[in-house]
């Protein structure tokens, strides 16, 4: 059988996905390769942390045009895909991070030790640097893959990719029992994005990792639940994220650090991911008696990383055939697909993207 198209888009993650709606829009025909089930990759779960804060300010810049189109989309596909109920920081980074939003024009907030409480009572009391970022919030993970995916039920091959390589004018594609042919490939495949790239002659600096995040419940019903990200070290543990459960009935909860993987997969120290959860249900019995400590759910990832930065991106380029790598890219995806889509109909990566620019650089 074979498979052709304007695009080939490898990968059904939220990046994929993206890129595909951004295609499309574009009048371009899309097929998208997904090996597995659409969304079950980095980009499962169920709820995402968008924030506007980060180190780079090109990142805040970006987070502000993805919100709005997280907003059209909710408004377009019918369904909130971020909730209104904020995102709060804690620790040493807030000073830093709110003059960077100031900058950039978001209107992010120092709060006090009461605000916090009234904004998240299920926190223990804290009386360090505290803001609120209110345009931030939980990213209804689940909602946003399933608005997309729908868009192109009829476009999406079951089948892994294993390889693609320049043909004529355009790429060929072998999958197991696929030929495709299209004018040009963006390769969206987590963590078998560098591997693909690597065969048309890409080098991807990924480093590849595993993550685990547990999930939380709340005690008794509540009508708001901020996200969180801890760096103050106040409760025991740095780098501790949650977003939300869409009903918030309780967080996903994690420590921001990942078990190293080989590039190939192999994890020397596999019972550290059962440390890290263990790490998350003490921290929770500690900093949130809002919440009930029994982990109800957990989560196992892989993590892709940039060497420059926790929240690097970049898109590489190789003749027709795009990559698409970084890590913490959720909040992103909207304008990130976007980027990818432009490269394809532009013939290369729209400046800002390019793996010189270090995009997500850590300040
Ligand atoms: C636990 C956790 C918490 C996170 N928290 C946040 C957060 O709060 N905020 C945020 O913005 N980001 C966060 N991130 C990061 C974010 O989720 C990822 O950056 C994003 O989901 C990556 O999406 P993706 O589409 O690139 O990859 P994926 O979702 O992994 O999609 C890639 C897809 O490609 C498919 N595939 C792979 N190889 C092939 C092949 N050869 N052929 C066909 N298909 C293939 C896979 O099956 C997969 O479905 C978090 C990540 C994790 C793991």
């Amino acid at each position: 059988m074979s498979v052709t198209s304007d695009v080939a888009v490898v990968g059904a993650g939220i990046i994929g996905l993206s890129t595909a709606y951004h295609l499309a829009e574009q009048g371009l025909s899309v097929a998208v390769y997904e090996t597995g089930v659409p969304g079950r990759g980095q980009s499962a779960g169920q709820s995402r942390i968008f924030r506007h804060a980060h180190d780079d300010p090109r990142l805040i810049a970006l987070a502000v045009r993805a919100r709005e189109h997280w907003r059209n989309w909710s408004e377009a596909f019918g369904t909130r895909l971020v909730s209104d109920d904020g995102a709060l920081a804690l620790g040493g980074t807030v000073p830093r991070r709110l003059a960077l939003l100031r900058q950039e024009g978001v209107a992010a907030e120092a709060i006090d030790r009461g605000t916090l409480r009234e904004l998240l009572p299920a926190l223990a009391d804290f009386d360090g640097d505290a803001m609120l970022d209110p345009g931030g919030g939980s990213i209804d993970t689940r909602a946003a893959i399933a608005v997309l995916r729908s868009r192109f039920a009829d476009r999406i091959v079951a089948e892994q990719v294993i390889s693609l390589h320049h043909h004529g004018d355009g790429v060929t594609v072998h999958a197991p029992t696929m030929l495709g042919e299209h004018g040009a490939v963006v390769i969206c495949a987590g963590r078998g994005t560098a591997a693909l790239a690597r065969g048309v002659g890409l080098a991807l600096p990924v480093r590849l990792g595993a993550h685990v995040r547990v999930s939380f419940a709340t005690r008794g019903r509540v009508d708001r639940l901020p996200t969180l990200q801890d760096g103050s070290g106040a409760f025991g543990a740095t780098g501790v994220y949650a977003a939300a459960y869409p009903d918030r009935s309780g967080y996903g909860l994690g420590l921001s650090e990942n078990v190293a993987a080989h590039d190939d997969g192999a994890i020397d120290d596999g019972p550290r991911l059962t440390r890290l959860a263990a790490a998350a249900a003490e921290y929770v019995e500690r900093a949130l008696p809002g919440m009930d400590p029994t982990p109800r759910d957990v989560v196992h990832c892989w993590v892709t990383g940039l060497p420059w930065g926790d929240d690097g991106v970049a898109i590489w380029q190789e003749g027709r055939v795009f990559a698409v790598a970084g890590h913490n890219m959720f909040k992103h995806a909207p304008v990130i697909g976007e980027a990818a889509a432009a490269a394809v109909s532009d013939g290369r990566v729209p400046p800002g993207f390019t793996p010189d620019d270090r995009l997500g650089t850590a300040g």
